[in-house]
């Protein structure tokens, strides 16, 4: 239940970034999995798996048609493969809505690249793991393509349950390992890693072993999965998943493909992979709220939510959940509240069109609730506000702050508490 999220996230003390993850999961189960924030590029990816001795192909990134035609012809190779750069799996079986079919394309004429990525670039991809309407690529990647004769899947997390990191592997890799995991969890192998010890020859050598690697590839398997766990400590991932790791039939063990997720904790030591981030899938709103230093994050429901710190921002939208409302976004303005910052919130809030009421809920700690009511009167009056708002002030310069709602001669219904503000909001989307 949406209360127990938010009363475990707060008391877990996860950062609101990592919260994200909570709110978004659909199954509406505590997974606290290990998603964060920052998320890179495949290509990003495997420049930091380069640098740390893992086997990956020859490659070059592009942004125009040209570029990428220009550096197939660099590559010089027997065969290459094009992929199209977003932050989501799947690509292979991805449709573009160029028209195209697959953003990973495979081609022994080069010449050709260029008209493939003309079809890849500034178009949407649409995969399982996108929104429906897709990703914009603004990136592709153009590689030396290399024979695959066998898939595997490989990964390190940190998991929860383990307390540590833990090597998973399967040798059923390659596009559908959600399925192996469903159907055959059997295929699935584990080695849990004392984080002290780090990884043992005998655990890599098994692993090697259960994903199918035989004779000399065995060890070279086990190097390249002692290797790829030196990167997830030393850039303080939460994740690193290749899928496929494979075999070439001369004889490689190559990664084939590249995600890495990071612990956000790190970020104060991790400076250069946070410099990556380009932020361009970020969602525009976040991205716009971000300029006024409030936390935003969209979700589903049609309730705006407006409020002062973290917990209380999800203590409000399991309130709403509680009397049958669903919170269409978690915004959240922070210590000092200024009142531009009011207004801005407000402007975002009203520009959703799923937003069909308001609760605000703040508790003036260090806030002056008269800045807050303020900016609530102004931006109401100056963006002709349509939707019902209902406003809990409680703390410092209360009063104050009544009275100019009051005053104001504003549809503002004013609430006790929180429980009778979410009970208020809830009513006044019933009634419409
Ligand atoms: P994803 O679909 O987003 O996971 O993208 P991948 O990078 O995993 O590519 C999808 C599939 O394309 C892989 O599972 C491979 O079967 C295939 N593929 C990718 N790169 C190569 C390559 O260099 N050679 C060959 N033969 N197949 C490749
Ligand atoms: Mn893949």
């Amino acid at each position: 239940m949406a209360a127990s999220i938010a009363y475990q996230a707060v008391t877990r003390g996860l950062r609101w970034a990592s919260v994200k993850h909570l709110f978004l999961d659909k199954s509406k189960s505590v997974r606290l999995n290990p998603r964060r924030w920052l998320n890179l590029q495949e290509y990003q990816s495997k420049k930091l798996m380069r640098d740390s001795g893992v086997t990956v192909q020859r490659f070059f990134v592009a942004d125009t048609p040209s570029a990428a035609l220009e550096a197939a012809r660099k590559l010089n190779a027997k065969e290459i493969v094009l992929k199209a750069q977003i932050l989501a799996g799947g690509r292979g079986k991805g449709v573009f809505d160029s028209g195209l079919k697959g953003g990973v394309h495979l081609t022994k004429d080069p010449t050709v690249v260029g008209e493939l990525a003309n079809k890849m670039l500034g178009f949407n991809l649409t995969t399982k793991q996108t929104p429906k309407e897709g990703v914009k690529v603004k990136t592709v990647m153009v590689a030396e393509a290399l024979d695959i004769s066998r898939e595997t899947y490989f990964a390190v997390l940190m998991d929860r349950s383990c307390n540590g990191p833990v090597l998973v592997g399967s040798p059923q890799g390659g596009v559908d390992i959600e399925e192996v995991a469903a159907k055959t969890p059997e295929l699935i192998f584990k080695e849990v890693i004392d984080i002290f010890e780090g990884v043992r020859d005998d655990q890599a050598l098994r692993m090697a072993a259960n994903l199918g690697f035989k004779g000399p590839l065995e060890r070279q398997a086990a190097d390249q999965i002692k290797r790829l766990y030196d990167l997830f400590l030393k850039v303080d991932a939460t994740q690193v998943e290749v899928n496929p790791l494979g075999e070439t039939p001369d004889g490689r063990v190559v990664c084939f493909d590249a995600k890495i997720n990071f612990d956000d904790n790190a970020e104060f030591r991790q400076k250069d992979v946070f410099a990556m981030d380009d932020m361009t899938e970020s969602d525009p709103t976040e991205m716009e709220a971000a300029k006024y230093d409030l936390k935003y994050i969209g979700l589903d429901g049609n309730i705006a939510c407006f409020v002062n710190g973290a917990g209380l921002a999800m203590a409000t939208c399991d309130i709403i959940d509680l009397h049958g409302g669903k919170p269409a976004n978690f915004l959240d303005l922070g210590g000092g509240v200024k009142e531009n910052q009011v207004y801005q919130a407000f402007k975002l809030l009203s520009a959703d069109p799923k937003v069909e009421a308001i609760l605000v809920n703040i508790f003036g700690g260090i806030v002056n609730c008269a800045i807050v009511a303020n900016g609530i009167t102004k931006a109401c009056r100056e963006l002709e506000l349509k939707v019902p708002l209902v406003v809990r002030l409680e703390g410092t310069n209360v009063q104050e702050a009544k009275r100019i709602l009051s005053e104001s001669g504003l549809p503002i219904m004013a609430a006790n508490d929180l429980d009778d503000a979410a009970r208020k909001a809830v009513a006044s989307i019933a009634k419409k």
